[in-house]
């Protein structure tokens, strides 16, 4: 078994982040297209598969299978094929600032997810660990608040509920898994061919509490912009860490922002809980739920499983618009 090319033709890289290099590839037997992410084999590697496996839900990105390899998969199919579409593959451009702040030196034991089970070692087989996974075919959800702009505003305000619900539909089952994302933020929020909302990237998935069902003590890696302060700060942080970007996602799908300049000014303030003025008043209910998924001291943010339920009494879906593609 080596790398990709066994099995699959690559059709365009999708993404690169600090580990992980995400290909849309097609299978060359069953003929499917599927995403395959290539990450460095370490712990975190170990913890990223192993939570995707053992997570199966509607709203979180569906995992296939796994192999290691040692080919890094840098041959000429690669530079042949991906290099000609990367540059248009590559579907939103990055804010420098939002970079993922990965530290690999700090791959602490104690935040391992799979802790007392046997882990996959640098040595084991090779260098590389392929996660095959569906595709999302409807892009992230960077790509839809790019795309809102042009949209209808009645149609926003529909989708936004529907999107939103299933984002902590989603993040409420893996808290319900005993497991912390970490990462949430819309480069990292898909959609999948069924246009429901899919959570990917696990790359930085951690248990909740250590074996004994103690707090651990936690790096502060994540994305400095949608982090909490308390994962800022290498707190013994729990769950809640997860609540804090959610307030910020749900803030952006609704409030317009035209330019880079405008979101820098802004986006400290809203960390701070303070709105741009109008938001509040145009949107009194969601202000009121983002401002507490905002609060500074996690305790006084709600759980995943508060939110959804506050969202179903005041937003009740459309069942019809459930089953509907959002993309
Ligand atoms: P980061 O440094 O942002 O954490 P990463 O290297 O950890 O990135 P992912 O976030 O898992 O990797 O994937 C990078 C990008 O590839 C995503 O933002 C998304 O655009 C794309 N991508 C990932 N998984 C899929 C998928 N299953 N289907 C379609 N596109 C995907
Ligand atoms: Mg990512
Ligand atoms: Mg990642």
């Amino acid at each position: 078994v080596s790398g990709l090319s066994h099995s699959f033709d690559v059709i365009a890289k999708l993404g690169q982040g600090g580990f992980g290099c995400v290909y849309e590839v097609k299978h060359k037997y069953d003929g499917k297209i599927y995403a395959v992410k290539r990450v460095i084999l370490t712990r975190k590697a170990d913890s990223e598969v192993k939570a995707l496996a053992r997570l199966d839900h509607p709203n979180i990105v569906r995992y296939i299978t796994c192999w290691p390899s040692s080919d890094n998969w840098t041959s000429n199919q690669e530079r042949n094929q991906v290099s000609n579409t990367s540059s248009d593959a590559v579907t939103f451009e990055r804010d420098g600032s939002e970079e993922r702040d990965d530290d690999d030196d700090d791959d602490d034991e104690d935040e391992d997810v799979t802790s007392g089970m046997e882990s996959l070692s640098v040595t084991d087989s090779g260098t590389y660990l392929f996660i095959q996974m569906e595709f999302c075919e409807g892009g992230t959800l960077t790509d839809w608040i790019k795309a809102r702009n042009f949209m209808e505003k009645q149609r926003i305000i529909v989708e936004i509920h529907k999107i939103f619900y299933e984002i902590i539909t989603g993040v409420e089952y893996i808290h319900a898994n005993k497991l912390i994302h970490r990462d949430l933020k819309p480069d990292n929020i898909l959609f999948g061919a069924d246009g429901k909302v899919k959570i990917g990237d696990f790359g930085l998935v951690a248990a909740q509490t250590d074996q004994n069902g103690d707090p651990i003590e936690r790096s502060n890696r994540g994305t400095p912009t949608y982090m909490s302060p308390e994962q800022k700060n290498k707190k013994n942080y729990d769950e809640k860490t997860d609540i804090f970007p959610l307030g910020l996602v749900w803030f952006e799908m609704i409030w317009k922002i035209s330019t880079g300049s405008e979101r820098v000014k802004l986006w400290p303030d809203l960390r701070d809980q303070r709105f741009p003025e109008g938001f509040s008043d145009s949107c009194q209910t969601e202000s009121k739920f983002i401002m507490k998924m905002l609060s500074y001291s996690p305790e006084h943010r709600p759980h995943a499983k508060d939110v959804k339920e506050k969202l179903e009494k005041f937003f009740p879906l459309d069942q019809n618009l459930l089953s509907q593609k959002t993309v």
